[in-house]
């Protein structure tokens, strides 16, 4: 892009920012990732964000929700509860909305918690944007444009034929970190100064649940550590790879998305 502020994401930067652990690790120290997300409804959402998540490099995985039967099912190394996130124990950071449904309480409690927050979905939906604005611990906000736009009180149309001057109004918006999903997903700091943007993208990610995949895995990236911009920036370098593998030659579904990303990890550590 010809903007100076706009720099694309570069294999060995991301490759540096992967999260290994130490020889002296536990899964502490590895972090703790909290998803509340998914519901009676759509419980697929649950476990596609649990799934993201677990090949995010997180020491666990907390669930908290209505889907926790369907989570462990797929994934037996969940700790699942069904009681809020505030009920939670030790969380280094939440993701909250996939798949949610209309409950606003475990937003206004992630939104509450010391801990880096990734709002997606309908948490984008139902967080109060003074509550974001008001917090010190980071928060990553994971957009389409659709949801962008609904955020900007503009249409989608808009978004889409501005995206740079999108994510850094919301950036600026929110106080928060913001990752605009799209055919070039591009993450900006809060600043709305320099946009990072994901060349691995491919359009076989347009799928159903491709989205919760990701803040999955961003949440086990910002619980790891990294900061938001840089966890972003690496979920979604390590997504667009996941989708390429995942639909090399054919179509894939998101579940397949995820299982794809421990090749991705391997190919770019
Ligand atoms: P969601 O809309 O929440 O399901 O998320 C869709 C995911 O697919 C995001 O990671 C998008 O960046 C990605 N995606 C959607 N359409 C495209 C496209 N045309 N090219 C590349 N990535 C895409
Ligand atoms: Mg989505």
């Amino acid at each position: 892009p010809a903007d100076p502020d706009v720099e694309a994401l570069q294999h060995a930067d991301v490759a540096a920012l992967l999260p290994h652990p130490a020889a002296e690790s536990d899964k502490y120290r590895r972090g703790v990732v909290g998803i509340a997300a998914g519901s009676t409804r759509y419980p697929g959402a649950a476990v596609l964000a649990v799934s993201g998540a677990l090949r995010g490099g997180a020491g666990a995985v907390r669930y908290v929700g209505p889907a926790g039967d369907a989570v462990i099912a797929r994934f037996p190394e969940t700790l699942v509860s069904d009681r809020g996130p505030k009920h939670a124990g030790r969380v280094q950071a939440w993701v909250v909305g996939p798949g949610a449904g209309d409950d606003a309480e475990p937003v206004a409690e992630v939104l509450a918690a010391d801990v880096p927050v990734l709002l997606d979905a309908d948490g984008l939906r139902l967080a109060d944007r003074d509550a974001v604005r008001a917090r010190t611990a980071p928060t990553l906000m994971t957009p389409h444009a659709g949801e962008a736009a609904a955020l900007l009180g503009t249409s989608r149309e808009e978004v889409e034929g501005a995206r740079l001057t999108a994510v850094r109004d919301l950036a600026r918006s929110y106080d928060a970190t913001v990752l605009l999903k799209g055919s070039t997903t591009l993450v900006s700091g809060p600043d709305g100064g320099t946009v990072r943007v994901n060349p691995t993208g491919t359009a076989w990610l347009a799928t159903a649940g491709s989205g919760d995949v990701l803040s999955g895995l961003s949440g086990s990236l910002l619980a790891a550590g990294l900061s938001a911009l840089d966890a972003g920036s690496v979920a979604a370098y390590l997504h667009g790879l996941a989708g390429r593998y995942a639909a090399d030659g054919a179509p894939a579904g998101a579940h397949d998305v995820a299982e794809a990303i421990p090749a991705a990890w391997r190919d770019i550590r």
